[in-house]
């Protein structure tokens, strides 16, 4: 299991990690260090750091990473795409990694950026992330390794077997755990973890929980990542949506549900994709005080 707080090392509580991405503008830098410095008051297992397409300092966390590290002294895990890299650009960017004392990756394809021209992704040393995380494992095998996992299947594949075999082999090639995208139904996770069980998968797959206060928002982010919408949950929002309050509220109470199921049926932990957002995480642990957090 990925290093971990003293609580969750010995088994008493489920891992606790938190997902942030680089600010845009200046403006919003605040709002970042804002909700890392509430968030730290959980004391996660890991905060994690996105990064863009193209694994290089100019689009990865690059700096950001190592500034989190540093300040924050939080075990910091960074994002890296290797999507349209070369290997010396790859290289570069885990050598600086590993020289500010980063000790965790979540490896990534990534997707080609919009404005590229069509065939950025053969363009790169690596086509998948498989690849991408046996290379690291054979010339950096200090890092421990996180690789993303979709159990809705990944948005490109056109079959859901080929796609859990795909993630299989990459977990196969050197991962150490697991970070799945955002879902609703829990019964998929359960049966996408399990059937990763049957199959000789046994590193821990946390879920990625997305809480919900901008009902537009996550529309928009759903048809990105290939997350699908249950009917009750868009008819749960639909009384919300000139109440960013009420939005808040019933966003804030879908999450609860949703991570008390997941940890009473086993989940390892939780990962919260917070986008920068300094409310509803906190709102959502208040409620699981003393159960689990
Ligand atoms: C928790 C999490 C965090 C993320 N963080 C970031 C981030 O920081 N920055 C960012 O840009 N993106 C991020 N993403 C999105 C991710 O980069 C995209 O979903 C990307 O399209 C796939 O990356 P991957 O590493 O999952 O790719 P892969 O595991 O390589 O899979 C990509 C697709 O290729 C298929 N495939 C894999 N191997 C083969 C093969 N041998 N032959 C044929 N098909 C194959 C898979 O089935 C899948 O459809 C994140 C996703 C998750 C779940």
């Amino acid at each position: 299991m990925i290093q971990v707080s003293k609580e969750s090392a010995s088994g008493q509580r489920p891992t606790l990690s938190f997902e942030f991405f680089p600010p845009k503008k200046p403006e919003a830098e605040p709002l970042f260090w804002g909700t890392l410095e509430r968030l730290s008051g959980y004391r996660p297992d890991f905060v994690s750091i996105t990064c863009g397409a193209g694994g290089s300092r100019q689009t990865g966390g690059g700096e950001l990473v190592r500034k989190v590290h540093e300040q924050t002294g939080l075990h910091t895990v960074a994002h890296l795409t290797c999507v349209g890299a070369s290997r010396p650009v790859l290289t570069e960017m885990l050598n600086f990694y590993r020289d500010c004392g980063i000790t965790t990756l979540l490896a990534l394809r990534g997707d080609p950026p919009r404005h590229e021209p069509a065939g950025t992704l053969e363009q790169g040393a690596f086509r998948y992330a498989e690849p991408f995380v046996a290379f690291i494992r054979e010339y950096f095998p200090a890092f421990r390794i996180g690789v993303a996992a979709y159990p809705e299947g990944h948005p490109e594949t056109p079959d859901l077997e080929q796609d859990q075999l795909h993630f299989r082999r990459k977990v196969e090639a050197g991962a150490d755990f697991a970070v799945t995208q955002f879902f609703f139904d829990n019964d998929v996770y359960f049966r996408f973890t399990e059937e990763c069980h049957r199959k000789g998968v046994h590193v821990p797959i946390y879920p990625g929980i997305m809480p919900v206060t901008d009902f537009k928002q996550l529309k928009r982010l759903s048809e990105l990542c290939g997350s699908a919408l249950p009917q009750w949950l868009v008819d749960r929002f639909a009384a919300t949506r000139d109440d960013p309050e009420a939005m808040l509220r019933t966003g804030v109470s879908i999450a609860v549900e949703q991570c008390r199921d997941l940890l009473a049926r086993g989940a390892p932990g939780l990962h919260f994709f917070t986008l920068n957002q300094s409310v509803a995480v906190p709102s959502i642990l208040e409620e699981l005080a003393g159960e689990y957090y």
